[in-house]
This record gives C-alpha cells, structure tokens and sequence, in this order.
C-alpha cells in the first residue's frame, strides 16, 4: 500500500542532499485511511519539485538497470523495469485527478509547464538505447528463460512498447521522435484549454417568463446560475450537457434553441477567440509523420495494431455495416419529426433543424408513448441509485461498501472502503458527482492507486475514482437523475469494478485494448433497467413508492425510441475520428470542410443530425486518448450486449455463477491475454451483432419481444489528459484514464 514510497523516496532524498524536514507530503509516508492520499496536505507548489522528484527517481532506476553488470534476465530487466517510477505514477494520478476534477489557473499553469517535459522524460527512457538493448536480450532469449505466462507477456509487452516508442529507429529519427511529441504534449494541452474557455465563456440569459415549458428543476438550476452571475429575473442556460440537453429538449422557443445549439456546435471554431482548428491540422500533421516514421501507413494503423481491430479496414467494415442501417432509421425518424413540427406550427412549408431534434423528438415521445422522463425522475434520486448500484455489486459478485472518512479534494466528494466477499478489502472508491467551475464536462473513471505487488509480494489495493457532472439538489429536492445520468452511473461504476477487481502480478499487465475497456462498464449499464433491480431502487424520494408499472411500461417501450438518431450521431463521430487520423500524407485542410465531406458528401449524413462532436471540441481524440478509437464505444457494445446474454440465457440475470465467471474471466485478469481470448473464455465464442443490433431496434425481431431494457449508452465526456506516460501505458495511450 504505502509502504513502497516510503523506502524509495527516502534515499532519494538522501543522494539529493534533500533537508529532512521537507514538508512535501509526496515525500513522505501517508498516514491515511488505506494509504489514500492527503488531498488535504497537499497544495499546489508540491506538484512541481514532486514531479521532479519523480522523474529524477525513475531516470536513476533506469540508469541502475542499465548499468547493471549481470547479465540481462526478467527480473532485472523487465521487473525492474516495471517497478520504476512508483513516485512519478503517483504524483501523476494525483495531480491529473485534480486537473480534471478541481483544476485552477495554477494547477494548469503547471500543467503547461510540466507537460513537455513529462513528455521528454518518457521519451528518454523510450528511446534510452542501452536500455532497450537490455530489454531486446531479455525478449530474444523469452523460450529459453523458463518464463511463466505472465513474465512472457509482460517480456512481449515491454518489447513491443519500446518498439513502438522508436526505439529500433536512427539517432536522427529518434531525435525528430521527441521533438514530435513533445509538440503533440503541448498541443494537446491548449486544445483542453480553449476547450474549456469555450464552455465557461458561454451563457444563454433569458427571462424567467421564457422558461414557462421548461422542466422545474431545470428552472430552478437555470435560476441558481443566473443568481451567482447576477443577472436579475433571468435564467442561465451553459454549454455543460445537463444544461444544454434538458433546455433543447424542452423550450418552445425556437431562437433560443437555436442560439445556444449554435454556440455548442460551433464552440472552439475557425475565426472564434478559441479556434482549435489550426492546432487540429497541427496535431494531424504530426501525428501522420509519427506513424510514417515507425513504419505505419497511417496514424489510424499504428494506433489500432494494438487494438482488438487490429486494423482500420476492420473497423471502417464495422461502422459501414451499422451506418446505413441507422441512417435509414433517422431518416424515418426526421421524416416524422418534420410532419411533427409542421402540424405544431400549422406551417406546412416549415423545416426541420439539427435544434429542433430534442425537442420535437421529446414531444413525439410524449405522444406516442406517453411517457415523460420527467415523471421517472423523482424516482431517482442519486442516493437510490447509487444503493441500486451496490445493491446490484452485492448480488453479482457478493461484494459490499462501507463509507470512510478519508481526506478529499472537495467538500462533495464521498469515499467508500470496498469489502470483497470474504469481507477482506478490495479497495476504495471515491465519488464526485456533481458540476461546477474547474471540472470538465462530461464522467470519467480513473485511478488514484493501481493494483499491483510490492517487492515484498504484499498486495496493493486499487484506489479508483468516478467522477461525473450529475443534476445538482435545489432547494429541497435532492439530486434527481434523468435517465442518462442513471446509465452513466452504471457506465461508470463498471469501469471502477474493473480496476478494483484486477489482479494481475505485474504492473504492465494492467492494461488493457482500448476498445475493449468499454465492455466492463456497458455491461453495466445492461442492469440499469431491469424491473427486478428497479424494484429495489428506483423509490419515490417523497414517498419512498416503487416506480408504478405503467411508468416502467412506458419506459420499455420508449426506449426503441429515437435510436436512429443516436446510433447515427455516434457513429458519425467515430467516422469522422477515423477518417481524420487515416491520412496517408498530411496536407493542410479546412476542418468543417473536411468533416463536411466525409460525412455528409460521402456518406449522405443528413442535415438535421450532427456528428456527436465536432473536431474543433472533440477531445476525446484530440486531447483524450481516443484518437482513431471513439468507435471503441459500439465496438465494445457488441461485447457488452452478447455477455450480458451469458446472464439471460442462464435464465437469471443476477446469476452468481455467471458473475464469477466473468470477474475471474474476463475482469480480473486486465491485460494478462488479448481481450478477445478472455471474450472467448468468458462466452465459448466470438461475439455477436446480434444482441447489439436488437438492442438498438435495428433489426427485427420486434422490439417488444427483447426481453432486455435497454438505452443507448451514452458514451463518457471528454476523458481529462493523462500525464504523458508512454511507457506506463494502462490503457493504450494514456494511464490510468477511462
Ligand atoms: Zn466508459
């Protein structure tokens, strides 16, 4: 747990000549709850000498293994290897939990500061020659070491991570490598950045009379904004998704509507105060020469050899087959939707727009169904979600959760100790659940401990985070969740189970493919819904009453609904993520045009349906990991949807056995196999289109017949930038981050 920074640290500070009374509390042993870390003893200056700290430890780790006179095997090699930089993770984890969830200007100013030079740290050891030739001894004499799997694919692993840092390229190239980066880092950090200014410098004031057909939760928070700006009588309305959607969805009028769709789609556009598209042709451009120079066709190839996909003609074949079965859908969907609004306005010439499509999308749901999301709400209030979710945890896997008191970074985040079936401790989790100034958009899982071994062989138990931007409590009303927020609960808690369950013996194994790390929190979402769960935790938060029958009828039977517009928007974004980092040769380009042409000219996506981002905000690829990988979100639903099977088949969805299976089949071992082989262990076979397919109601049977409820899942928020790490990866490109 904590015990080894302790030792590391203390010699570091010794060789450095360090005084002993250094109050860095990085530096020292954390006398805290389960060796969480002292959020409220850590301030801002201790980030930097922190981080210096780190990377100085790591380069004399290496230097140790490099120097070393015995001849190279595993343990002092590549096990050496993957113990380093124990400080330098942690500092990293710390600080980027912050970053994203709390960050100030001074947080961010160290950010740009550190950044590049993360970069060139990880890049020294990357591309450290004499290292890599200590690793290439390791990995050429692998059959012959007597090596168990794990030591052989942690070997494969290593190797072909420095391979793929460059380290089989010449001085030169290696030297352009870095450069490379370093640029990508720095980038990478001023798209975030003018991301955000973009959201935060955005708000749509109106008067309170305007708001008579909003929901009175969205009233009441529209008003608490508009209080805190000082704007008398009026409501605020933000480019932050809870404020944006619900106010689509429900406000008549028209220019209001469309002014605040317009400022979303066009956040971080050409000629704005934060223009992203000239840093977009920047990253493209250096992201195409790095592929070039490790010997990939495209960024998009080198990116998915390490993926599930394997390759990009695999993953275009994927989303073409799914594309034009939803797009018909839309179609149909945009077609009723015009005759909607035509009939509302009396106005048979009138046309439909991209900000017309919530709210006449919410009314023909209303009609048609008669069931407004707005009546399901006090249903589900957070606190009996979130027992829904333990409730869930409790059946499946027999584990259970018990509120501590440890230091947090901010009054609203809770923390509970994770007990495994035996009642021993699996580990913590924190939660933090709601918007405000410094968090970024959007819910994300990440880590603030991860499991591994000590030297010593003792466990070290994972600390994970989920971090979210849920409907704030007004007044009296607690936080109540719509729909989507109760799904992403679900989404996100699958990843926290998955890091809290891993047990893998070495560090580098933690990892897994990108477009596999969506399956344990989709899966997830698969329970959200069920009426036996409901029954147990969607109460009334007045009168306590189970949701009635005909409210969870209604909900079946709506959830078909409009699922050719969510399907098309998904899929246009991971369209148009694939089709921007599959340039063969980089030339400058015109980002709206470029995407305009992919989408729409080839692919005839149709006008009143927008990508879900557009390139100049979409930071999921340009600042999160997910470049030439957002398809990883419908790629991993064909996983989720055909191992939730596994549970429906067996005739009861909370089957403990089934549960087991896929802890210890699919959960726990993390990167131990390729993704498929443990899908394959879990399941008998491959995965199915099918169940993903039904799902989505784009394919017959009907959909009355599925005996699951399910909701599209609504893919995560930006993912907040991991510290660069190229060698520490967790999850393809970034550590720690999901
Ligand atoms: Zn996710």
């Amino acid at each position: 747990m904590k015990r080894y920074l302790t030792f590391a640290i203390m010699c570091a500070l010794v060789s450095c000549g360090k005084p002993a009374g250094d109050q860095n509390p990085f530096f020292s042993e954390w006398d805290t709850p389960f060796g969480t870390p002292p959020f409220d003893e850590i301030e801002v200056h201790h980030f930097k000498p922190a981080f210096e700290q780190g990377m100085l430890l790591q380069r004399a780790e290496i230097d140790s293994i490099t120097t070393n006179p015995e001849p190279p095997s595993f343990d002092n090699v590549i096990l050496a290897y993957d113990r380093s930089g124990r400080l330098y993770g942690t500092v990293g984890r710390v600080f980027s939990t912050l970053t994203s969830a709390d960050t100030n200007d001074e947080l961010e100013a160290i950010k740009a500061e550190m950044s590049p030079l993360q970069s060139a740290h990880s890049d020294a050891i990357a591309l450290d020659s004499l290292l890599f030739e200590k690793v290439r001894t390791v990995y050429d004499g692998r059959y012959r070491a007597g090596m168990n799997a794990a030591q052989l694919r942690l070997t494969e692993r290593v190797y072909k991570r420095f391979v793929r840092s460059g380290a089989l390229l010449s001085e030169t190239e290696k030297q352009e490598l870095r450069l490379i980066n370093e640029q990508l880092s720095s980038l990478s950090v001023r798209f975030d950045a003018n991301n955000r200014e973009a959201v935060n410098s955005y708000e749509l004031v109106i008067p309170q009379r305007d708001g008579t057909d909003l929901p009175t939760n969205v009233v009441s928070r529209a008003k608490v904004r508009a209080e805190e700006l000082g704007h008398r009588d009026s409501l605020v309305f933000t480019l932050s998704k809870p404020s944006w959607i619900p106010f689509l969805t429900y406000s008549g009028n028209e220019r209001h509507r469309r002014a605040i769709y317009e400022a979303y789609l066009g956040q971080c556009a050409e000629g704005g105060s934060q223009d992203n598209t000239q840093i977009i042709n920047d990253i493209v451009r250096l992201r195409t020469r790095k592929a070039h120079l490790l010997g990939y066709k495209t960024f998009a190839d080198f990116v998915l050899d390490e993926r599930m996909a394997k390759t990009p003609g695999r993953v275009y074949e994927f989303l073409d087959d799914l594309w034009e079965p939803s797009l018909a859908k839309a179609t149909e969907e945009r077609d009723a939707l015009l005759q909607l609004k035509r009939s509302e306005t009396n106005d048979s010439t009138a046309v439909l727009h991209s900000w017309d499509w919530w709210y006449y999308a919410e009314k023909e749901r209303q009609q048609r169904y008669n069931f407004d999301e707005e009546q399901a709400r006090p249903y589900f209030a957070l606190e009996n979600v979130r027992t829904g979710i333990f409730t869930l945890c409790n059946r499946l896997y027999g584990i259970t959760f018990r509120p501590i008191k440890a230091p947090v970074y901010h009054k609203d985040v809770v923390t509970y100790e994770v007990l495994d079936t035996d009642n021993r401790h699996l580990g913590v989790i924190y939660m933090d659940f709601f918007p405000r100034a410094g968090k970024g958009a959007g819910a994300w899982c990440s880590s603030l401990r991860s499991q591994g071994y000590d030297a010593q062989g003792a466990k070290i138990h994972p600390i994970t985070t989920i971090t979210c931007n849920f409907t704030e409590p007004v007044d009296n009303t607690p936080s109540l969740l719509t729909l989507d927020e109760t799904e992403t609960f679900f989404h996100e808690f699958g990843h926290a189970i998955h890091n809290l369950f891993a047990d893998v013996p070495y560090e580098g194994l933690l990892g897994v493919e990108r477009d596999f790390v969506e399956l344990p929190s989709q899966i997830m979402e698969n329970w959200a819904f069920q009426p036996a769960l409901l029954a147990e935790y969607a109460l009334h938060y007045r009168s306590g009453d189970v949701i009635p029958e005909s409210t969870l009828q209604r909900m079946r039977q709506s959830a078909m609904f409009n699922q050719g517009f969510m399907t098309t928007e998904l899929l246009a974004a991971s369209l148009s993520d694939m089709d921007i980092h599959s340039m063969r040769e980089y030339q400058p380009f015109n980002v709206a045009e470029f995407e305009k042409d992919a989408l729409t000219t080839r692919r005839g996506l149709i006008p009143e349906i927008e990508p879900r981002y557009h390139y100049p905000y979409f930071s999921h690829i340009f600042d999160g990991g997910y470049a030439a990988g957002y398809y990883s979100y419908i790629w991993a639903e064909v996983l989720d949807k055909d191992a939730f099977e596994a549970f429906v088949e067996s005739g009861d969805i909370f089957n403990r056995r089934v549960a087991n299976d896929f802890r210890f089949k699919v959960l726990a071992p993390r990167g131990i196999r390729d993704g498929m082989d443990l899908f394959r262990d879990f399941r008998g076979s491959e995965p199915s289109r099918e169940a993903l397919l039904k799902g989505r109601g784009l394919l017959p049977p009907e959909p009355a017949e599925y005996s699951g409820f399910i909701v599209a899942p609504v893919p995560d928020g930006p993912v907040p930038s991991p510290p660069d790490s190229v060698l520490r990866q967790i999850l393809g490109e970034g550590p720690l981050v999901q």
